[in-house]
């Protein structure tokens, strides 16, 4: 009897529960922040994720002439209401596709982007877990993974990572925005049946997924008492 064997905390996550516990919460953005909707949280993570992408452009202009010369076709994944895509991704890309598995989040989209007058960057939203979904090969300039990637076990999310490398145009990246817990170890969530990945962590994932680091930078000013947060850049390393 192997009574020592510690359970690696993503083996307890359950994609059902996770699904259930989402569906149960109000379609808001103050719902997808947890509850953090109406701190400075929102304002000051959009802001951080427009300077992050900004600085990403301006110091690897591969990536915008990429944009430029293929397209700036977009993907949200984990997309809530669509308030990454309606905040920042509408003003760098042309399309947005979304990936929402849960049914009143995924409806809610087109109103927020109605909303705030950017329907016409809507492409198109499906309604899937990302363990499910494979990109189109070479569609995307831009895919952006933000407080979601925690609903996936390890291996499914190397898969994953594997898939949207080939659904990247050329010079086309993957954005990652997640928390990051304080120590070495990832911490499993009972409440959304998610993990919260340590930093290295995530770094281990990303180059078993045959990615490269391009930027990692640590979200400022968040309110007191949240996980620290950070924004990775990534590109397919060049020989895998
Ligand atoms: N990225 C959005 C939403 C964050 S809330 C934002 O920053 O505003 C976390 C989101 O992950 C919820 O919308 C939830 O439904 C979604 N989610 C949960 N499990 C998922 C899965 N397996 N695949 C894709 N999305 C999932």
């Amino acid at each position: 009897m192997n009574v020592n064997k510690i359970e690696a905390p993503d083996a307890n996550i359950s994609y059902a529960d996770a699904i259930d516990y989402w569906t149960g919460i109000p379609a808001t953005v103050d719902g997808v922040l947890g509850g953090f909707g109406h701190t400075t949280l929102p304002k000051t993570d959009v802001k951080g994720s427009i300077a992050f992408l900004r600085r990403i452009s301006r110091f690897y202009p591969e990536f915008e002439e990429s944009g430029k010369r293929l397209g700036t076709r977009g993907c949200d994944v984990g997309a809530g209401i669509g308030r990454v895509t309606r905040d920042v991704l509408s003003k760098f890309c042309s399309k947005i596709d979304l990936v929402e598995p849960v049914v009143p989040f995924a409806n809610q989209i087109r109103i927020e982007l109605e909303h705030k007058k950017v329907l016409d960057k809507l492409g198109d939203v499906r309604q899937i877990g990302m363990q499910d979904f494979t990109p189109e090969p070479e569609k995307y300039w831009l895919i952006w993974c933000q407080w979601c990637l925690g609903q996936l076990k390890d291996a499914h999310l190397i898969e994953f990572l594997r898939r949207c490398k080939l659904g990247l145009q050329k010079d086309g990246l993957i954005f990652v925005k997640e928390n990051n817990t304080s120590t070495l170890m990832d911490e499993f969530d009972n409440t959304d049946s998610s993990v919260t990945r340590a930093d290295q962590s995530f770094r281990r994932i990303f180059n078993e997924a045959g990615l490269e680091l391009l930027e990692a930078e640590v979200q400022q000013g968040l309110p007191q008492g949240l996980y620290p947060v950070r924004s990775y850049a990534l590109r397919p390393k060049r020989d895998s």
